[in-house]
């Protein structure tokens, strides 16, 4: 569950153009009605700063930040973890950690996941699989290349009673 935080009417969440020019590219833009002034002066009027996104000129939106927040039936509980890796996890799933811990927990209690560790991981990546879908394929591959291998058995053995006949040992 996502929420987007309400704009302040009186931010612009555009970067000063003229600031930008003159490398200073993080001033914001306030909103004053139908102008937009920033810090040091320079002023905008919004029919301009509308073309200039419209022709893909440097006008740099500011982000909104999104904050998350779990799910109603979710409760916190207390989990132990190494120092650091609380702190990554939250860079790296920032605005979707909530949902990406629960998937993870859900997986783990239902056991629809397969933990596979360091060295074995090298290898796997070596012959070129990163992801689950690669290793099915890999599967499928290896199977069918067995029943193939059946099919040419039977054939064999199918053709053995002609080739003993014509006085050729089949081997194998
Ligand atoms: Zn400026």
């Amino acid at each position: 569950m996502n929420i987007v935080p309400t704009l302040d009417e009186r931010r612009a969440y555009i970067y000063c153009p003229t600031c930008a020019s003159v490398g200073n590219p993080e001033v914001e833009l306030t909103r004053d009605t139908y102008q937009f002034r920033c810090m040091f002066g320079h002023s905008w009027d919004y029919g301009t700063l509308q073309k200039m996104i419209e022709n893909g000129q440097v006008v740099h939106m500011i982000k909104s930040q999104v904050i998350e927040r779990p799910s109603d039936h979710a409760k916190p509980y207390q989990v132990y973890m190494a120092p650091g890796t609380w702190e990554k996890i939250n860079l790296r799933y920032s605005g979707r950690l909530h949902v990406t811990l629960g998937t993870a927990m859900d997986a783990l209690a239902d056991e629809s996941i397969i933990f596979i560790d360091g060295p074995d991981v090298k290898e796997l990546k070596l012959l070129g699989i990163k992801s689950g879908k690669d290793i099915l394929s890999a599967l499928k591959a290896a199977r069918e290349l067995e029943q193939q291998i059946q099919v040419l058995q039977k054939q064999v053995d199918m053709l053995a009673p002609i080739l003993r006949a014509a006085g050729l040992q089949p081997t194998g």
